[in-house]
């Protein structure tokens, strides 16, 4: 070691000290909670002065720095911080959070344990009907005896499904035979009959560059509501890590709009006071009406 070597310490932040192994409850039984991380704003800043020299490190500078970079998609300084979380979240949840491929999973073995009886119901207020508008979502919620129904149909044949899985394993939660005198089922075989909303869990590890491409898309209004219940409570938790971070994100893409070249051009027309109508600006009447939704609210567009 030469004697001139940089002397470090490792970057703590207090306010996420503060909730590590904290579960944030989210859906009925499911939660996320952070397990470990590396990294905070000052990494990010670190990494960025390696490319553009030394600089003073004074807050408001760094503020200046982390927005620059945000503004400018400068991403690789956000990858120099990890962070680690413990999930717990019903299967049809994980079959979307699963496909952000830049992040390290590993899952509950099913071939190995048994699973809980815990399923997901959802909550009255959003037991909602099939959006008429959009395939993809949901319109107004149920009510009265049709919410009543489908409850107790979710409910029963989730309970059914588990009946039929503790009866295909022969063993109960702890692993006992239930009846000695014949063979259960493989586990890896006994899980299929279980519906979605069974719970599963993981450990998921990202970056802070892909966590905030993952919130982006999931604490969006248009992701599903189950799946944007995680993403606010890990919004959260990147307050706490990497506050200058999470505060570029939501004013430089969380509450921020990407405009297409043709509705800047409406736009700019608008500010020079002429009438601009949808059939004459070369917008399709979907493009027109999310530009209109976006002037008047960013995270709708
Ligand atoms: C509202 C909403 C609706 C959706 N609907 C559907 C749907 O109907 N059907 C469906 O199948 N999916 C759907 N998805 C999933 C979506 O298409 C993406 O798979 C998901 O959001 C993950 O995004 P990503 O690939 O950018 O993330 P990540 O996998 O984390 O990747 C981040 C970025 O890395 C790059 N990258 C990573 N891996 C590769 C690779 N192998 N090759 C090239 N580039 C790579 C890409 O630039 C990518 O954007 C939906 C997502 C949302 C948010």
């Amino acid at each position: 070691m030469t004697t001139d070597a940089e002397r470090l310490t490792r970057p703590r932040v207090e306010a996420l000290d503060s909730v590590l192994g904290v579960p944030f409850q989210v859906l009925d039984d499911g939660f996320v909670r952070v397990v470990d991380y590396m990294g905070d704003d000052g990494s990010v800043v670190q990494a960025a002065r390696v490319s553009y020299g030394a600089g003073t490190k004074r807050v408001h500078e760094d503020r200046g720095l982390i927005n620059y970079l945000m503004r400018h998609r400068h991403t690789t300084p956000f990858e120099m911080c990890e962070i680690k979380y413990h999930v717990k979240l019903p299967i049809f949840v994980a079959r979307q959070w699963i496909r952000h491929r830049t992040a390290n999973v590993n899952e509950y073995s099913a071939r190995y344990s048994i699973l809980d009886n815990e399923f997901y119901v959802p909550a009255p207020e959003h037991l909602a009907a099939q959006a008429t508008a959009n395939r993809q979502g949901r319109g107004a919620a149920l009510a009265g005896e049709t919410a009543r129904r489908v409850l107790d149909l979710l409910r029963r044949d989730a309970e059914r499904a588990y009946a039929g899985y503790t009866e295909l394993l022969n063993e109960d939660a702890s692993g006992t035979p239930i009846d000695p005198g014949r063979p259960g089922l493989a586990r890896e075989l006994a899980r299929m009959n279980l519906s979605l909303n069974f719970y599963t869990q993981w450990y998921w590890k990202t970056d802070l560059h892909n966590l905030m491409h993952f919130l982006s898309l999931r604490a969006d209004a248009h992701a599903q509501y189950e799946i944007r219940a995680y993403a606010e409570a890990m919004l959260e938790t990147l307050a706490r890590w990497v506050p200058l971070a999470h505060a570029a994100f939501l004013e430089y893409r969380m509450n921020a709009a990407a405009i297409s070249a043709k509705g800047l051009a409406v736009i700019r027309r608008l500010i020079a006071g002429e009438q601009v109508d949808q059939p004459s600006c070369g917008l399709s009447p979907r493009e027109w009406r999310e530009l209109m939704a976006v002037l008047q609210n960013p995270k709708s567009g």
